[in-house]
């Protein structure tokens, strides 16, 4: 264990492998000139390196969801769920080698990368529903000899643009429903760990996926600028920092796109005076350290209520000297790297800049952690107010700050004033208090007694404020509304003998 100064990026490693788009059913080179380098966290040793499309390249992957949409979107629903089960099963197939993709190029753990993978494949599961879920509705006799039903079509081509933190299960929150709804698609991973899409797309062909209905195109903001602007993208789905999807929600509704753009987030966990210590301390460790806390629904704060806070504290102190924090590889590894330099040494500057002004640093995460690699070791904050940077920031690291308030009112004012939205819990055994928290608090997933409140594949994830713009959540119900637009039809079969000519409005009776 030494200083994180000993530990800078290295780019020393000889010819990397490359990392191709995915257009038509294959990989293709970019001829662009323009990559990235894709890294190793737990070593700091550069891994490969990661094509950047060109403008042509990005038209040329919407040119390939474009022909390939007039015969996905005529493909029975019965044979699409048919295909939506292969699909199932050949990723169930292959869960741990994308599990070591996650973990070669994000740095999390390997069994965490494998809950990745299990939560993206419940998607999958749920896709598999599409002859339900897409059903209809029906009116007989709406009007005298008259039948209304409602129908919901494909968008057409589809993208999505995802975050380096879930780089398999994110963007299976997108493709999976907007396959299985008839659209073809067009993703954009992260730039940081770009692997997990190309198997992505190698096993969607194998289960029979025709070619050009999942595409992917590599790189940066040239892509995304011009997935934004593409008159042929009917529809963005995105998943990032509030920034980028303030931009990207405003930028591609007004060229005339649907829009989901998830942002960043601020979690706040309220711990109540009656809360079981232990039980809630396991959590706040559990939420706010795993994946290094670069987890949208980590927990990055604890409220702690009243008298609560000090035996809290204690508790959740005496918990951070047995994690063990390793290359995600290793089998005993509980916290992996973060997933670059820059990244890391951002997240400590939390560490400095708390301290400077008025909390308490109570666990120092650069003291503990290994020498190589992007590490930052666990780190704890207590009495820190609202004023601070390391309250106001998302900082999305293995930091957890300690806000004490004297009652649950303060307590929820606090979580209601923050600029996100996207979860929250509440550890108390008083079912009543827990009630009126789900009914008051302004945040758009609420755990109790949960501390990582992720919805099931049934039900839709989504924040409110800044952690999400748009108005449809993402997968489940709201996905698949989402990807598919209403059309109503209202039908007769008259006696041809009886028409006639009528200048008046239609009424219904
Ligand atoms: P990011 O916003 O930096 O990047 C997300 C995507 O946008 C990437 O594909 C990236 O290449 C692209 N991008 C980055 N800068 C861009 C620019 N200027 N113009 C156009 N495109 C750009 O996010 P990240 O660092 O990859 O992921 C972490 C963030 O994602 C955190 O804020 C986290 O809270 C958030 N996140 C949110 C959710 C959620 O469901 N709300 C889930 C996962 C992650």
């Amino acid at each position: 264990m030494t200083e994180l100064a000993d530990a800078p990026e290295r780019t020393d490693a000889p010819e990397p492998r490359r990392i191709h788009h995915w257009i038509g059913g294959q990989a293709v080179a970019s001829t662009s000139g323009r990559s990235g380098p894709v890294f190793n966290p737990a070593t700091g040793v550069q891994a490969a390196a990661v094509d950047f499309a060109s403008v042509e390249e990005v038209d040329r992957a919407v040119a390939s969801a474009k022909a390939a949409s007039g015969a996905w979107r005529t493909v029975s629903l019965s044979r699409r769920a048919e295909l939506f089960f292969r699909i199932r099963e050949l990723f169930n197939a292959h869960r741990e080698d994308l599990a070591k993709l996650l973990t070669a190029e994000h740095g999390k753990v390997l069994s965490d990368a494998m809950g990745e993978v299990a939560r993206g494949i419940e998607v999958i599961e749920f896709a598999c529903g599409i002859p339900t879920l897409i059903k209809g509705s029906f009116s007989e006799q709406a009007s005298t000899g008259i039948d209304v039903y409602s129908i919901r079509q494909p968008l057409g081509v589809v993208a999505g643009i995802t975050p380096f933190n879930f780089p398999a299960m994110v963007p299976m929150w997108m493709w999976a429903p907007a396959l299985a709804c008839g659209n073809t698609f067009v993703l954009k991973p992260s730039e940081k760990d770009p692997s997990a899409s190309i198997l992505t797309a190698e096993l969607l062909k194998e289960a029979g996926v025709p070619d050009g209905v999942f595409n992917v195109i590599q790189g940066d903001r040239v892509a995304v600028e011009r997935l934004l602007e593409h008159p042929d993208v009917t529809a963005i789905s995105f998943v990032g920092s509030t920034p980028i999807a303030r931009s990207i929600y405003e930028t591609g509704t007004r060229n005339g796109k649907r829009v989901q753009a998830l942002g960043g987030a601020k979690n706040h966990m309220v711990v109540l005076p009656d809360a079981d210590i232990d039980m809630a301390a396991d959590a706040a460790v559990s939420a706010a350290y795993g994946s290094a806390g670069e987890r949208c629904m980590a927990i990055s704060v604890v409220v702690a209520v009243g008298d609560v806070a000090d035996p809290l504290v204690s508790a959740i102190q005496e918990r951070l000297p047995k994690i063990k924090v390793g290359d995600g590889m290793l089998p005993d590894s509980e916290m992996g790297p973060l997933v670059t330099a820059a990244h890391r040494d951002k997240v400590a500057s939390y560490l400095d800049s708390g301290a400077e002004q008025g909390a308490t640093l109570l666990a120092d995460g650069r003291k503990t952690a290994p020498a190589d690699g992007f590490f930052l070791g666990v780190s704890l904050l207590d009495h820190v107010t609202t004023e601070m940077d390391a309250y106001k920031d998302e900082i999305f690291g293995p930091v957890l700050a300690v806000v004490r308030v004297g009652t649950y009112d303060e307590a929820l004012a606090l979580v209601n004033e923050n600029q996100y939205g996207n979860g929250t819990a509440i550890f108390t055994r008083d079912g009543g208090v827990a009630r009126q928290f789900q009914f008051e608090v302004n945040v758009g997933m609420v755990g109790i007694n949960v501390p990582i409140p992720v919805p099931v594949a049934f039900y839709s994830f989504g924040g409110w404020k800044d952690s999400l713009f748009g108005d449809r959540h993402i997968y489940g119900p709201e996905g698949i509304e989402f990807y598919t637009r209403g059309k109503v039809v209202t039908s007769r079969w008259p006696d041809p003998a009886t028409s006639s000519v009528n200048l008046g409005f239609p009424q219904t009776r």
